[in-house]
C-alpha cells in the first residue's frame, strides 16, 4: 500500500501538531504497512503574512519574486516534519518542488503541474524511506520556483499521488470530512461517507470550500481517490473515518441528494423590454465574457407582443455594478431599464441519483413553498437544481430542503 498523506496549514500550525502529525505517519507505517509520501502546507497565517510583505514592498510586484517569497512557508513545515519523522526513527527526507522536480508551466501565482519526475522518489519509497513534500510550489521551465495558487498544496499532493501510483490521497485537515452542508448552517448536517468528483465539484464551486477545485479535476482526471479527514482526531487515515471522494461507478450507496449548498455572493440583474431580436443575448452577453465576468443562472422570457421581453441574470455580486455599466454602456441597450437586486442567495441540491430519479426538483419546489419561500430563477444541471430565493430564508430554506431529503444526523 501506498498512500499519500497532506496535511493543511492547521494541521502542521505549530511545533506540536508537526509533531502529531509525524505520529499517524508513524502508524501508518508500522501499524498498515503503507509507504508513505507527506505533503506539507505552510503553518497556518504563513502564507498569508508572506503574501501581505509582497504587498507592503510593491502594490505591483512580480510574480516570479511572489512565488520565491511565498513558497518558503511549505520549505519551513517540510523540514520540520523530516525531523519530527526523524525522531521518531522514521527515515525521511524533505523535498521542495524544484528537487523532485515537480515541472510547471510559467503561469506564475497560479501555475499548473505539467509533470513529475519519479524515478528517485519512486526508488526511495521502495527502501522504506518517507518523502516529505513541500505543497504548492514546482519549479517552471525557466527553472524558477513557482507556486500553484492559493490551497494549491491540496493540488500538490493529488498530482504527487498520481504520478507515484499511490493507491489513495488522504488529506487531513481541521474538518473530520465533507457534510451535506455547511454545518455552521445546518448543526444536523450529516458528515458524508462517499462523494463522487462530479458532485464535489458542484459542491465546491457553489461554496464547500474544502479541497481547491483543481486538486478534485485531478483526482477525477487520473482516478485517484481521495479522503477528506480530521487531523485533530486519533484516527488515521487507513482506518477510513473521513469522507471519499471517488468517481461515481465505485459509489454503491448512490444518494438521489447528497448535499445542498448556498451562496451569498450572488446578485440578480434584471433587464426589461428588450427588443426580441436576434442577436440580442450575444449583445448582452458578450461584453461580459470579455471582461471576464461569469454569468450564472439566465432566465428569457417569450415575448407576449413579439417586440419586447425581459431578462435575468446573476452574477457575483462584487461584479454586478460592472456588468450593469457594461450592459449599459452598449448604444443599442442604452435605453433599457436595468435593475440589480443583491438580497438573494442561490440554494443548489447536488447528487449523482438525480440522473435516474424522477421528483426531485419538485421535492425542493414543494418543500420551499410549503415554507411559504418564493423562488426568483430556476436552474438545472444533471446533477444539480439551482434555485434563487430571498437571502432572509436562507438558512430556513437549507435546514427545510435538509430534512426533506434525509440528509439530517440521525440522532
Ligand atoms: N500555503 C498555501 C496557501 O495557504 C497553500 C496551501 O496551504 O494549500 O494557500
Ligand atoms: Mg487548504
Amino acid at each position: 500500500m501506498r498512500i499519500v498523506m497532506k496535511f493543511g496549514g492547521t494541521s502542521v500550525a505549530d511545533i506540536e501538531r508537526i509533531e502529531l502529525a509525524a505520529d499517524k505517519v508513524k502508524r501508518e507505517i508500522e501499524e498498515y504497512n503503507c509507504q508513505v509520501v507527506v505533503v506539507v502546507s505552510a503553518m497556518s497565517g504563513v502564507t498569508n503574512q508572506l503574501v501581505k510583505h509582497c504587498g507592503d514592498v510593491s502594490s505591483l510586484y512580480d510574480l516570479r519574486e511572489y512565488d520565491t517569497v511565498v513558497s518558503s512557508g511549505e520549505q519551513i513545515t517540510a523540514g520540520l516534519m523530516a525531523i519530527a519523522l526523524q525522531k521518531r526513527g522514521v527515515v525521511a527526507r524533505s523535498w521542495l518542488g524544484w528537487q523532485v522536480p515537480i515541472h510547471c508551466d510559467e503561469f506564475h501565482g497560479k501555475a499548473r503541474i505539467l509533470s513529475i519526475e519519479k524515478k528517485d522518489l519512486d526508488e526511495r519509497l521502495n527502501t522504506g524511506e518517507v518523502a516529505v513534500v513541500a505543497g504548492f510550489q514546482g519549479i517552471s521551465e525557466k527553472r524558477r520556483i513557482s507556486t500553484l495558487g492559493r490551497g494549491g498544496s491540496d493540488t500538490s499532493a493529488v498530482a504527487m499521488a498520481a504520478a507515484l501510483d499511490a493507491d489513495r490521497c488522504d488529506i487531513y485537515t481541521d474538518v473530520d470530512g465533507v457534510y451535506a452542508s455547511d454545518p455552521r448552517i445546518v448543526k444536523k448536517a450529516k458528515k458524508l461517507v462517499e462523494v463522487s468528483y462530479e458532485e464535489m465539484l458542484e459542491m465546491a464551486s457553489q461554496g464547500a470550500k474544502v479541497l481547491q477545485t483543481r486538486s478534485v479535476e485531478m483526482a477525477m482526471k487520473t482516478n485517484m481517490p481521495i479522503q477528506v479527514l480530521s487531523s485533530f482526531k486519533d484516527n488515521i487515515g487507513s482506518e477510513k473515518p473521513g469522507t471519499i471522494v471517488r468517481r461515481e461507478e465505485d459509489i454503491v450507496e448512490k444518494e438521489v441528494v447528497n448535499g445542498i449548498t448556498h451562496s451569498k455572493n450572488e446578485a440578480k440583474i434584471t433587464l426589461r423590454d428588450v427588443p426580441d431580436v436576434p442577436g440580442l443575448a450575444a449583445k448582452v452577453f458578450g461584453p461580459l465574457a470579455d471582461a471576464g465576468i461569469n454569468v450564472d443562472m439566465i432566465i428569457q422570457n417569450v415575448s407576449p407582443d413579439g417586440k419586447v421581453t425581459d431578462m435575468t441574470f446573476t452574477v457575483t455580486r462584487p461584479e454586478s455594478e460592472k456588468a450593469m455599466s457594461l450592459v449599459r454602456s452598449d448604444e443599442d441597450l442604452r435605453d433599457i431599464i436595468v435593475s440589480s437586486n443583491n438580497n438573494v442567495a442561490k440554494l443548489s441540491v447536488v447528487g449523482i441519483g438525480m440522473k435516474s430519479h424522477a421528483g426531485v426538483a419538485q421535492k425542493m419546489f414543494q418543500t420551499l413553498a410549503d415554507k411559504g419561500i418564493n423562488i426568483q430563477v430556476i436552474s438545472t444541471s444533471e446533477i444539480k437544481i439551482s434555485v434563487l430565493i430571498d437571502e432572509e430564508y436562507t438558512e430556513l430554506a437549507l435546514r427545510s430542503l435538509h430534512t426533506a431529503y434525509g440528509l439530517d444526523e440521525e440522532a
